[in-house]
């Protein structure tokens, strides 16, 4: 049921539930793989950004990516971490700008559980995850029912 409160609440601006970029896990592109993994590891996220000198987006890395590239025939080839680089590894990561709606990261997010919110200049201003989307739409739902 769409009533006019659900469309206001799905007009709201995406920027004020984002998790900052200074507050982000982050990796940068020349990185090693080893680093990355490090990072992923230790943080216990499944995914992170990468990010070039300039704070631009250039991709997402994840444990899952890292592991698939250094697959041999019979064996993981963790020799290779340290002289692997993360742009070689690293896929598209799922974007958002930060002048869209709440109802575009709602769609978006239904695929990932984090969305990377960029600017004009692509420059990486944070994400917003599908835990912050999902708590916000309870609470509407809960207030409005
Ligand atoms: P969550 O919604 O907290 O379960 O996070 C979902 C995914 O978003 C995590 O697995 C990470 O890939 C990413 N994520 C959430 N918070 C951060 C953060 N502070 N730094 C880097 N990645 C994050």
């Amino acid at each position: 049921m769409i009533s006019l409160t659900s469309r206001d609440f799905l007009d709201m601006q995406i920027e004020e539930f984002i998790i900052s970029s200074e507050k982000v896990a982050h990796v940068q592109v020349g990185n090693s793989a080893e680093h990355a993994l490090l990072v992923l590891t230790k943080t216990g996220y499944s995914s992170i950004p990468v990010l070039d000198s300039k704070y631009r987006l250039k991709g997402l890395v994840s444990t899952q990516m890292i592991t698939d590239s250094i697959l041999g025939l019979d064996h993981i080839e963790y020799e290779r971490l340290p002289d692997l680089k993360v742009d070689l590894v690293m896929q598209m990561a799922p974007i958002i700008h930060i002048t869209e709606k709440f109802k575009k990261g709602l769609d978006l997010l239904i695929n990932h559980p984090f969305l990377c919110v960029i600017d004009d200049e692509e420059t990486f201003l944070g994400i917003l995850t599908r835990r912050i989307v999902l708590k916000q739409l309870k609470k509407h739902i809960y207030l409005n029912s």
